[in-house]
């Protein structure tokens, strides 16, 4: 854990006690301060408690003795409207910070401190789970204790305390860039933006101007990777290499740059500061698959680089990345049918990356719809031998496939997977594919897309006990 130091002796305030939340009263406890806290959930109450928290009803605070309000990134700082708490903060002049400031404001009290442990930040609507896992799996490869944790594992405040080899990799949701003012990365990463959670930001425009704060907020002898494939971070881009604030270093999965790093064909070329060199053939890292992942691979390549001399060796990490679980996870075969569990998929974009990848879908989705549905799939629908679909999204998702896609409403996962392997199994595609990849958030049926991804694996695997079962 993180002491944080910088509110010693002073009251804070913590609303929403999720995993960050806790985590912070723990750090700020252990830091040496008084800590006030709430949440409307009683578990969490109770745990904040044990963690030494005094827990009050937000009416009830005293603002005169509260320095800051450490806001949880689940709860609306602004859109569609400032939570009560936040108000009530900025009635009282008390300013509003989230998790990654703490971590911020302990690990790098000066702004530009002589060795401090590196800060590499990666956002971006798409990849960013992804690309923070490659990243710290290519500088653990190379002998760097990469602590990786933010909106993906670990909240940044239970990372270790920097050592020596220290780099931190902290993945950051909008919502953490919003409350993270003073953080400083020496490397920040922008993956893709498009249109995702504008509901929480108000609008496209507005999204991607908090997006391009965190690449506005980079070290100035740092560097900025930008991934340049849509026209949000392009732009970007271009605004950074204006401005002269931290070195912008733009990525692209497809077109051929004069400057920075880009794939062609799958492979990997390196064109920073000098003639483009062929790094790696990207084809060749098998948990890597479709070209979004190239993206992904070309970003954690530029972001290591400063770190890693010799550019052998992250191709070589490249290489056996063993991928993360609910992103194209290959869960297995029953005869010739795979399964893939895609469940992180939660809108159309990031389906689409996975119906490019397979000639012959069957394919799983729906869930809780999100805006716009899968019409922006259409192209597609020749790759899928059949949809099941599911959850609150099944009837709207009908109406788009109908007449183009033949569909069952399947109703529960489970169901579908039968059926998808019923199908799948007698069909005489050379390879087919029973593809989970919902275009859907989870929540009508499920705790989030983990559970979904489990319990996609485990009715395969129960299938697959059952066909060997028959088969014997
Ligand atoms: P995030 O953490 O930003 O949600 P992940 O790495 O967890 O991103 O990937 C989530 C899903 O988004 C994946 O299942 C894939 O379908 C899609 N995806 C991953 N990387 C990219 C990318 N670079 N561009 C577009 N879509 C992507």
């Amino acid at each position: 854990m993180i002491a944080a130091r910088a509110f010693a002796g002073k009251g804070v305030a913590v609303f929403g006690l999720a995993r960050s939340g806790l985590a912070a009263v723990r750090a700020l406890k252990a830091g040496g301060a008084r800590v006030t806290a709430w949440d409307d959930r009683e578990p969490a109450r109770n745990a904040a408690v044990e963690a030494g928290a005094a827990v009050l009803p937000v009416a009830e605070w005293r603002w005169a003795e509260i320095a800051a309000l450490i806001l949880s990134p689940g709860v609306p700082l602004t859109h569609p409207a400032p939570h009560p708490a936040v108000l009530a903060a900025r009635a009282a002049g008390v300013e509003v910070i989230g998790d990654v400031e703490l971590f911020a404001r302990e690990i790098r009290p000066e702004p530009d401190a002589d060795g401090a442990a590196p800060v590499i930040a990666i956002t971006g609507t798409n990849g960013k789970s992804t690309t923070t896992a490659l990243i710290g799996h290519i500088l653990s490869a190379s002998g760097y204790n990469a602590e990786v944790g933010g909106n993906i594992g670990k909240p940044v405040l239970e990372l270790s305390p920097p050592g020596a080899r220290t780099i931190y990799v902290i993945e950051m949701s909008s919502y953490q860039i919003d409350l993270s003012p003073g953080f400083v990365p020496d490397v920040a990463v922008l993956s893709n933006i498009t249109p995702d959670h504008i509901d929480r930001h108000g609008s496209l425009s507005g999204y991607a101007a908090v997006k391009a704060r965190l690449l506005a907020q980079t070290a100035k002898d740092g560097l900025a990777v930008v991934g340049v494939d849509d026209p949000q971070s392009s732009a970007i881009c271009t605004q950074l290499s204006a401005r002269g604030a931290a070195q912008p270093v733009p990525v692209s999965a497809g077109k051929v740059l004069g400057r920075g790093v880009f794939v062609l064909d799958g492979v990997l070329y390196d064109a920073q500061n000098q003639r483009a060199t062929r790094v790696m053939d990207l084809k060749d890292a098998a948990h890597l698959p479709g070209a979004h992942n190239w993206q992904n691979a070309a970003l954690a390549y530029a972001a290591c680089r400063p770190f890693v001399r010799d550019a052998r060796a992250i191709a070589s990490a490249i290489a056996d990345f063993p991928g993360l679980p609910h992103r194209l996870e290959d869960v297995g075969r029953i005869g010739n049918v795979a399964f893939v569990n895609d469940s992180k998929a939660t809108n159309a974009d990031a389906a689409e990356r996975a119906l490019v990848c397979y000639p012959d879908i069957f394919w799983i989705a729906g869930g809780k719809p999100k805006e716009g549905g899968i019409e922006s799939l259409r192209p597609y629908f020749p790759r899928i031998r059949k949809a099941y679909l599911i959850g609150e999204a099944a009837s709207r998702f009908a109406d788009t496939l109908a007449g183009h896609v033949i569909y069952e409403i399947s109703g529960t996962l489970d169901k579908a997977v039968a059926s998808a392997l019923a199908d799948a199994s007698q069909s005489a595609a050379a390879a087919p594919v029973v593809l989970l990849s919902p275009a859907c958030a989870s929540f009508d049926q499920f705790r989030d897309f983990e559970a979904r991804g489990e319990a996609f694996r485990e009715a395969v695997a129960a299938l697959a006990v059952r066909h060997l079962r028959e088969a014997s």
